[in-house]
């Protein structure tokens, strides 16, 4: 490691926070870069996550363009990753997908990936009817789906394996003195944020899974009302969801668990017999926009990466290439940056 090298520290070990260290370590092979975190791997919000790439209608930037740019940028990174041999072990997966409403054409319809992935187009006739009788909209796509529970190790150990550094602990403000150390400081700490930085824009919504044994899964279904049922690797699929603003029971609830098993299963009805592996609840960093931008604190140089919603893990590179890009900038400013 060269000792002249900057000393950059990410605080957040999540799928943001692991993936910008990824992105650093890749452009700054001699970089002194440290990840510290109080939670890890299964522990994060990034771990409940279906990790399907499927932009929700509201994810912004500062405009819709970097909306669209984030997309764009996160799509081919995860294609990259895709191409390899390492794909299976990182969790990224190649799935199609059905969208169908009774209500609301506009629900089936995503403008955000209609023009980037290999297939994208709507649903007519007999197809409808593949959930059962009532669906009047709906759209087919091919997507990727990234598994946090595989891609949160495999990003840690080759960041390890690379001489990052991985420093288990709370960071209470940008101010503390353990920070003092570092010529700059990337803030990918979720909803973690909304304290670490006051940030009021910031707030939890709530998500609820379960986890089912559904080997014979092979396709991703949504319904109206934040129904999902995603396949996985391992032939574990995901069954949603919840999206509960401004609520923050970690709890499983066991009404909002029956309330999800009833609307997959009118999906699918073979999910009322499956076995349940887990029960899972998370609370998703919502934020209009996603927040990623510089600040000068107490003369600390830091970049917030922040705020990703239900969007994180299929965004999560995109956004990382951009605060790192506006990262390497604010390193060449000749301001102080020692508090
Ligand atoms: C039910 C559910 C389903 C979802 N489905 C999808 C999906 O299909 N596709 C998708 O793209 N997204 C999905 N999401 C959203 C996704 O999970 C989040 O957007 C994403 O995980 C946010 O990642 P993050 O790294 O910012 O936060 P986190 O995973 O919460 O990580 C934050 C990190 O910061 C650390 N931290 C926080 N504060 C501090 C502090 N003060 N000091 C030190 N460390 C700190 C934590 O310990 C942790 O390591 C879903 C979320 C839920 C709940």
């Amino acid at each position: 490691m060269d000792k002249n090298a900057p000393k950059i520290a990410i605080v957040g070990a999540g799928v943001v926070g692991l993936t910008v260290a990824d992105i650093l370590q890749k452009d700054l092979n001699k970089a002194n870069i440290t990840v510290i975190a109080d939670k890890f791997k299964e522990d994060t919000t990034s771990s409940v996550a279906a990790g399907i790439f499927c932009p929700g209608s509201s994810f912004r930037g500062a405009t819709l363009e970097i909306a669209h740019r984030w997309i764009e940028d996160s799509w081919y990174y995860w294609q990259d990753i895709l191409k390899t041999p390492e794909a299976s072990t990182a969790g990224i997966m190649e799935l199609s997908s059905y969208v169908f409403s009774k209500e609301d054409y506009g629900v089936t319809r995503n403008s955000f990936i209609e023009n980037l992935v290999p297939i994208y187009r709507s649903v007519q006739g007999e197809e409808l009817k593949i959930c059962g009788p009532d669906w009047k909209y709906g759209s087919y796509f091919t997507t990727v789906k990234i598994g946090c529970d595989r891609y949160l190790p495999w990003v840690e150990k080759r960041f390890i394996a690379k001489g990052g550094k991985i420093v288990n602990g709370k960071i209470d403000s940008f101010t503390d003195t353990s920070l003092r150390q570092y010529d700059l400081v990337f803030n990918c700490t979720g909803l973690g944020a909304k304290y670490l930085c006051n940030d009021s824009n910031i707030f939890p919504m709530r998500g609820q899974v379960i986890r089912v044994k559904a080997p014979w899964l092979k396709t991703a279904f949504f319904g109206d009302y934040d129904t999902y049922i995603i396949p996985g690797l391992d032939g574990v699929a995901t069954l949603g969801g919840v999206r509960q603003y401004d609520t923050y029971n970690l709890k499983v609830c066991k009404h909002d668990a029956a309330a999800i098993l009833d609307q997959c299963s009118q999906m699918l009805p073979d999910l009322k017999k499956v076995e349940i592996v887990a029960h899972k609840v998370g609370l998703r960093p919502h934020r209009v926009p996603v927040r990623v931008e510089p600040e000068l604190i107490g003369g600390l140089k830091v970049v917030h990466c922040y705020g990703h919603g239900g969007n994180g893990v299929m965004s999560a590179p995109g956004t990382a290439l951009n605060a790192v890009k506006i990262g390497y900038d604010f390193l060449k400013t000749n301001v102080k940056n020692k508090i």
